[in-house]
C-alpha cells in the first residue's frame, strides 16, 4: 500500500487522471485508511477547481503550485503522529 508521502506526492498525478490503474487503486484505498490524506486530496481537488475557474483563460503558474505544496509539507511536518 502507498503511505503518506507518496500519496501526497502522487496527488497532483492522481487528479489529472495520469496514473496507471495499479497505483490509482493503491492511492485510493490509502485515501480510504487516511484521514490526513484524504483531507489533503479533497483540498487539493477543490483547489484546482477555484484555480482552473480563476484562470480560464491563463496558464497556472508554476510557482503557484510549488507554494502550495511547500504548504502542505509545512503542514504535515508539524503534524508528527504520520507515518
Ligand atoms: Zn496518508
Amino acid at each position: 500500500m502507498a503511505d503518506c508521502n507518496e500519496t501526497l506526492r502522487e496527488l497532483e498525478t492522481f487528479l489529472d487522471s495520469e496514473l496507471p490503474d495499479e497505483t490509482r487503486a493503491a492511492i485510493q484505498a490509502h485515501l480510504g485508511d487516511c484521514v490526513d490524506c484524504l483531507q489533503a486530496f479533497d483540498f487539493y481537488a477543490e483547489l484546482r477547481v477555484v484555480i482552473s475557474e480563476k484562470c480560464r483563460n491563463e496558464e497556472i503558474p508554476p510557482g503557484l503550485i510549488a507554494r502550495i505544496e511547500l504548504c502542505f509539507n509545512e503542514d504535515f511536518d508539524g503534524d508528527s503522529k504520520i507515518g
